[in-house]
């Protein structure tokens, strides 16, 4: 069976938009220069009403993503401007009016025999995709969690702040693992055996009325969608929230919990360990919480209007 792969019609890479099937690289490239390539995930909403895409929160990612390159010791030729100008200018090329993912990726090139190299004397490039992406927000899906046997990688082992490809792999067992034994998702524990996140998404958990969420420290990426979830509950929702350890134990007495992130946006979970979370469905923190984060990113709210950049 093919199942159909959501490709857009256009691609940027080394500083031009290109038919997406033309963008390819010596199979060289296979294998060592994924071990420093940093990329990020960044997300555009449609407002129907408005006849309008927002990309959000565009300005942090790209700062995040030179982060992540000058962590990982690489030579980056476009400026943060020029990274940012690409993405809008691609999501204009493939003319998307409906919510769309971009990601932009850097990349050692020239030929690769080891991962190993003073890296800014090391060529790179940078490719960004884009591809259509219906948003699940409103829809009260909830999501069956478990608690991984893996431990997350730590900060001084591979850094957990910065979207650095190999940090992946962690992520790809425990999620394997999960989706073997049943799961929707993992939940991974630091090596202090404190609650992290998963393996693309942070979490919250809510108790008597409190949005708890591990600290910056807890061996997680710093999450934009986190720290805007952070803001939206002080200043919108007036809900006090908590950044702080959080136990393995916590998860199983929590009224409410969600993971989330540019793919996950916010997603309840409905059970951990199959021990249910409340009720077993979005509770109505998560669900108030949703409804703002969503409003928001659509410009439905037009508050934090620096958070959307318009596409058009
Ligand atoms: N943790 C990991 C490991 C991730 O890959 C992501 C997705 N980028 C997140 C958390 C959520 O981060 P953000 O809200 O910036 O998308």
């Amino acid at each position: 069976m093919t199942s159909r792969v959501n490709t857009a019609d256009y691609i940027w890479m080394g500083g031009e938009i290109i038919p997406w099937g033309q963008a390819t690289v010596h199979v060289n490239l296979l294998g060592h220069s994924t071990v420093s390539a940093v990329y990020e995930g960044i997300k555009a909403y449609w407002n129907a009403d408005k006849q309008q895409l927002f990309a959000f929160r565009l300005d942090e990612h790209v700062r995040r993503f030179m982060d992540s390159v000058k962590m990982v010791r690489l030579n980056c030729k476009y400026t943060p401007e020029d990274l940012r100008a690409a993405m809008l200018s691609l999501v204009r090329a493939n003319k998307f009016r409906e919510d769309c993912y971009v990601s932009p990726l850097i990349y050692e090139t020239g030929i690769i025999r080891s991962y190993a190299h003073p890296n800014l004397s090391r060529p790179t490039e940078v490719v960004i995709d884009t591809w259509s992406f219906a948003s699940q927000m409103t829809t009260e899906r909830a999501i069956n969690c478990c608690i991984s046997s893996w431990t997350r990688i730590s900060d001084n082992s591979s850094p957990n702040r910065i979207k650095c490809v190999s940090n992946y792999h962690n992520g790809r067992l425990a999620s394997l693992e999960a989706l073997i034994n049943g799961y929707d998702l993992p939940i991974i524990l630091n090596d202090r055996g404190k609650v992290s996140e998963g393996p693309g998404a942070c979490i919250f958990i809510v108790r008597g009325g409190k949005a708890i969420t591990p600290s910056v420290t807890s061996d997680i990426l710093e999450s934009i969608t986190r720290e805007s979830i952070l803001q939206i509950c002080r200043e919108v929702l007036q809900i006090p929230t908590e950044e702080r350890d959080v136990d393995r134990t916590e998860l199983y007495v929590a009224d409410e919990m969600f993971f989330c992130g540019t793919w996950w946006e916010v997603t309840p979970v409905a059970s951990v360990d199959r021990l249910p979370v409340g009720n077993g469905s979005m509770g109505p923190i998560t669900r108030a919480i949703g409804r703002a984060y969503h409003d928001i990113v659509r410009g439905i709210d037009t508050r934090y209007e620096d958070w959307r950049t318009p596409v058009w």
